[in-house]
């Protein structure tokens, strides 16, 4: 504000200081410069926006300097900061990787002797695993097995063949045919030497 006391004097009047280049017939008046009536009849110049005063009017313009808006020099620091899309966002630590499986029953584990609630699901899958490949194992030796007692049962088919066919050889089933056939044969041979 301008200064309504100069030295403990009271300002009585407070205008706008006229400039020197004021032309005939029009009064050209400074904006920031005030002319001000002392209450002992002195007149100082007075600056508009402060209690900055001089008798000399010229002395006020060099002043007005201090009330310039300063320059504001825009620099990047003064910029509102906007993400940098070149420097990496911080990405959160990932959580620990927990580990896939249980660790393994250790080595001196019964076989067998845990229960099945104590195994996890990939023991469970290895063991069914197993279990199929044993029962496939078996069915295997099964039928391998009956294979054989197939062919045994073959084999003792065509022996006993063979041993029938033996046994009537040697029973001369053969030859009794032959002789009852050569029987009638003799029979008819009489019959007709006899009518
Ligand atoms: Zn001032």
């Amino acid at each position: 504000m301008t200064a309504t006391h100069v030295n403990g004097i009271s300002v009585l009047e407070d205008q706008p200081a006229r400039s020197g280049i004021s032309r005939t017939g029009v009064t050209v008046f400074y904006e920031q410069i005030r002319e001000l009536l002392l209450e002992d009849g002195q007149v100082v110049y007075g600056c508009v926006h402060c209690d900055y005063t001089n008798p000399n009017q010229h002395s006020i313009r060099p002043h007005l300097k201090v009330h310039k808006p300063k320059a504001t020099t825009v620099t990047a620091e003064a910029l509102p900061s906007k993400a940098d899309p070149a420097t990496p966002r911080p990405i959160p630590a990932k959580p620990a990787t927990l580990p896939a499986t249980d660790p393994l029953p250790s080595a001196s584990t019964p076989e067998g002797a845990g229960s099945l609630a104590d195994l996890n699901l990939g023991q469970l899958v290895e063991r069914a695993r197993q279990s199929d490949q044993m029962r496939s194992e078996r069915d295997a030796a099964r039928r391998e097995a009956a294979d054989w007692k197939q062919r045994a049962a073959e084999e003792r088919l065509r022996r006993d063949g063979w041993k029938q066919r033996a046994l009537k050889a040697e029973t001369g089933t053969d030859w009794k045919e032959r002789a009852v056939r050569a029987e009638r044969k003799l029979s008819a041979v009489r019959e007709l030497l006899q009518s």
